[in-house]
Parts: structure tokens; sequence; C-alpha cells
């Protein structure tokens, strides 16, 4: 059986997938091109992919052969699903194991953009802290966590781990989810109310038609003033003009932005010269350990399908029930 891996990973996880498999590795340290993609992955049974890697209809026309796909990423919007689906291909993805890391920066991004922690190094970097400014009471000022409202759009794995780690800050929470989950220590609410009342807004929401573009510049102006927002989840979902320009008039005080729209960001993305924006190339799950489990998972997920056995972590479940 043949499997094309569309980069390297780090941990044992590919030694241990070319243990039950003829594996192909994209060499390079870039990107596969999608032309490559579609040649390497001629003849193969199985593909483990990345986020930046479209899995698309024309993909799977290309390649009849394929009858599994894993991808190391807990978002799947790089893939087209249904197309999966509809060719009995079942889709593995990295659950769990990226909860709190992701949690993790969203806290960090939220406490740099209340706290201006990268203009203020910035500031001192750059040789302005001098004797012409000196420390005074109006110096970087900006916002408590303590006593204000976070609202978590999207309370699955990552917006409960937020939730948990916000109530450490003293936090009032809120949240809206589709399902209206119940979740302790936080507030449903419906999303107007969240929009209108939260001092803080953490996206956590998977990226699919129903969400892309949900907070669209209309959401957006209904947002409290004076409020920041985090996006770890999807750059789709935020509408990153009309974002740029609630920060540029003040109506928003600042954001933390870890993903967006194009990847990676292209140099006239209007949040790139706004000093009230904390940016980051999408490390939501960016730690040493972390990123080893998603690998492991994803090797997993395709060794299970060669086997013919479910995969532990499937997006489409409903490809193994009978017809
Ligand atoms: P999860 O547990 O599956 O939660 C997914 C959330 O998205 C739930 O709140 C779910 O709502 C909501 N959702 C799904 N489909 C929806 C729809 N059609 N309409 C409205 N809401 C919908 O996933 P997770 O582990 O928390 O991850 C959430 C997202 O974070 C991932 O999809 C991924 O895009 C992103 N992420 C980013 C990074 C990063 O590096 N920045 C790392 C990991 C994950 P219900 O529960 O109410 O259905």
């Amino acid at each position: 059986m043949k499997v094309f891996a569309t980069s390297q990973l780090p941990g044992d996880a590919l030694a241990r997938l070319a243990q039950h498999c003829e594996l192909d590795t994209w060499e390079s340290s870039g990107p596969v091109p999608a032309d490559a993609l579609h040649e390497r992955l001629q003849g193969c049974d199985g593909l483990l992919c990345l986020l930046t890697n479209c899995v698309d209809q024309a993909l799977l026309d290309a390649c009849p052969a394929l009858r599994a796909v894993s991808s190391m990423s807990v978002g799947v919007d790089h893939v087209d699903v249904d197309a999966l689906t509809a060719r009995g291909i079942p889709l593995g993805n990295t659950p769990g194991v990226l909860v709190d890391t992701t949690a993790d920066l969203t806290l960090g991004l939220l406490l740099a953009a209340a706290r201006r922690i990268p203009e203020a190094d910035r500031f001192v970097r750059t040789g302005r802290w001098d004797s012409a400014s000196p420390w005074h009471p109006d110096m970087f000022v900006g916002r408590d966590l303590s006593g204000a409202t976070l609202g978590i759009v999207g309370l699955g794995a990552i917006g409960q781990a937020v939730a948990r780690r916000a109530v450490g800050f003293g936090m009032r929470l809120i949240g809206w989810s589709r399902t209206s989950r119940e979740v302790e220590g936080v507030e449903p609410v419906s999303f107007d109310t969240l929009l209108a009342s939260a001092d803080f807004i953490s996206v956590n929401v998977a990226l699919t038609a129903d969400t892309r573009n949900l907070l669209d510049r209309a959401a957006i102006a209904r947002m409290k003033p004076g409020a920041v927002l985090v996006n770890t989840a999807r750059g789709g979902i935020v509408d990153e003009q009309a974002l740029a320009d609630a920060l540029r008039s003040g109506s928003l005080f600042a954001a933390g932005v870890d993903v967006f729209g194009r990847e990676p960001v292209e140099a006239d993305n209007p949040l790139l010269d706004l000093p009230n924006v904390v940016l980051a190339p999408h490390i939501g799950s960016a730690s040493q350990r972390t990123r080893e489990r998603m690998a492991a998972l994803a090797a997993d997920n395709l060794i299970a399908a060669l086997a013919g056995k479910q995969m532990p972590h499937c997006v489409n479940p409903e490809v193994y029930e009978a017809p």
C-alpha cells in the first residue's frame, strides 16, 4: 500500500507509518505545490496532509485509488469533506491534543492585546524610552481582564479551555454556541447579546459554510465600544478589513489574530500596519509536545485505515455505516 505525506513531521510518526506502507514524503521544507500533490498522489491509497494542502474534488478525481485521508489538524476547512464522504473515504483529524496549547495562545494574545505588550516591547527596543519619554502614568495603559466580561464564540473543546483559563483571571464569562451548549461557569447568551456586552471576545468556532464571515462588518459594528477581539480559530470567520477599520477608528481597542483569510498573509493585509493588533502566524498548536502528539494521531488514523479499521478520530464516520 502506498501513502504520500505532504511534509516531514515531528517525532516518530512517519517512521511508524512507514512500517505499514510504502511511504513517500515531500522532502522540501516548503509546501507541496498543487500540481506536485496531484502527481505524487497518483496510485496512492492514503494521504497524510497539513492544513496548507487543499484536498478538493479535482484532487479526488485525479486520484481514484485514494481510500483514506488524514490531516494533522483539528480544523478541516481545507478539505472537501462532502466529496470524500460521497466516495466513502474516511477523513481523520487530530482533536483534543491541541486544546490546551491553543487555549494558552488565546489567553496570551488576549493579554498581549489588552496590555499592549508587543507595542511596549517595540518602544523599548527601538530606544524610544528615553529621558524625553520617561515613565509616565499614561504610558501604555491598557485594559484589565479582571472584572471584565469575556464572550466566547463557540463552546467546543478550545472554547471551554479558554473559559477555564479566563476564570483564573477573574473574568465574567458569557458564551454562544449553535447547539446552546451548557458549560459550567459560562452564561449562555444570544450571539447579539454577546457582541453587545462582551469587553473581550474570543473566536473559537470551526470554519464552515455557516460560520464563514460570522463576524462580518455588521457584527463588528455591534460590538461593545472599546472591546478587544481575539481570533485563534480561522481567518475566514472574521472580516479583516472591517476589523482593521474598527481598530483604526478606535471603536475597538485592540485585537489578537493568529489566523487569516489568506495564509501566509499578503503584504497589503489591512491589519499589518496597525499598532493595536498582535499578530501570530497560525501558531495556536505550536508547542513541541502538542505537535508530536498531533503527528502521532495523524499517523494512527492512517495506520488504522490501511488495516481496514475505523480511524480513531474520524470527521465523517458515516462512511463506515453499512449502505
Ligand atoms: P470542536 O471541539 O470540534 O469545537 C468546534 C466548535 O465549532 C464548536 O463550538 C461547534 O459548535 C462550532 N461549530 C462547528 N460547526 C459549526 C457550524 N456549522 N455553525 C456554528 N458553529 C459550529 O473543535 P476545537 O478543538 O474547539 O477547535 C475549534 C477550531 O479552532 C477548529 O475548528 C480550528 O479551526 C481552530 N483551531 C485553530 C488552531 C490554531 O492553530 N490557531 C489550533 C486548533 C484549532 P457546537 O459544539 O455547538 O456544534
